[in-house]
């Protein structure tokens, strides 16, 4: 079973409980405007460029046969209209100037990659998390990770952003042990602003997915000026007391990181945030919503 995976990331502490090795697969079916993988929505790999690492050496305009690259004077030009993403250019690319960002794998390689740190995962608790994108944009792909995770005994995680198919959702989510949901805003319309669908599914297979007894965190990404008020605050404490099996509210404070990621795959990053908010301000974020709820709320 193959799919398509945009990163690997060991280590992670921040992904589920313990250390854990979270598998990054591409495809979203929403486009939230301040998205922090805006490498992960497109299915099919992204083609990179940074320009400060470009020679203006026209190795790229030789390959491509889109006719997508060329030099005017010593500049280089990408004009990506046409472009096949066969990745050509990226591998003729001498300085990494261009680079092919996601790649086709199987289930067998990654999880040899994620058996590798067992011993970490023993000692904290910790396994494979599933990551993305959205994982459930494909679906037999997740599915068979997660199985082949339970044959190796890894203790594995889905993290999803709950626009899903019910049934697949269902089905994925069973071959976990622990599933962790974005909720991104508790208001409707503002839900659809921000990132493109309707909040109402979501909420709808999550409190079916509270009832098969599943562990659950909610991910609740935070970004300063567009969801971090009383309204959303209320809103998230509604639903926790509305869900069985849930552990946790994680906060996930708003990173520009996501900008740069933007401009590299040549998406507008002109409405995205651009700081960070302060350590107090999510201090505090944490203490308002902890304030209305018993659910524990942590952040991070
Ligand atoms: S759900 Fe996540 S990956 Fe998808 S667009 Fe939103 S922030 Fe990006
Ligand atoms: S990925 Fe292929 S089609 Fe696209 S610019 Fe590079 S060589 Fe041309
Ligand atoms: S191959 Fe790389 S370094 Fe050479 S012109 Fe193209 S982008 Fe620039």
């Amino acid at each position: 079973m193959n799919g398509t995976v945009f990163d690997v990331q060991r280590f992670s502490v921040h992904d589920g409980p313990g250390i854990r090795t979270v598998v990054f697969l591409k495809g979203c079916p929403l486009n939230c405007f301040w998205c922090h993988n805006p490498e992960s929505k497109c299915r099919v790999p992204d083609i990179g460029y940074v320009p400060g690492l470009c020679l203006g050496c026209g190795s790229c305009a030789a390959v491509c046969e889109a006719g997508c690259h060329r030099l005017e004077g010593d500049r280089h030009v990408f004009a990506r209209m046409g472009c096949r993403r066969c990745g050509a250019c990226a591998e003729a690319c001498p300085t990494d100037a261009l680079e092919t960002i996601g790649r086709e794998t199987d289930v067998e390689s990654l999880i040899a990659e994620a058996v590798r740190d067992r011993p970490f995962y023993e000692a904290t608790g910790g396994g494979l998390t599933l990551s993305g994108g959205e994982p459930l944009a494909q679906p037999a792909f997740a599915a068979a990770l997660l199985s082949a995770a339970k044959q190796a005994g890894l203790s594995a995680c889905l993290e999803t952003c709950g626009f899903a198919d019910w049934t697949d959702l269902r089905s994925v989510a069973a071959l976990a042990d622990m599933v962790l949901y974005d909720i991104k805003e508790s208001d409707t319309d503002r839900h659809r602003a921000g990132t493109g669908v309707p909040l109402e599914p979501i909420v709808a297979n999550l409190l079916r997915l509270s009832e098969t007894g599943i562990r659950l965190e909610l991910r609740c990404p935070i970004i300063p000026g567009w969801n971090d008020r009383d309204g959303h605050w209320q809103g998230l404490a509604g639903l926790a007391a509305r869900l069985r099996g849930l552990e946790g509210i994680r906060l996930m404070p708003y990173h520009p990181m996501g900008a740069s990621k933007a401009e590299r795959i040549g998406l507008d990053s002109a409405n995205m945030p651009k700081d960070f908010p302060e350590p107090d301000t999510v201090a505090t974020w944490v203490r308002t919503l902890q304030a209305l709820t018993d659910v524990p709320v942590g952040s991070g």
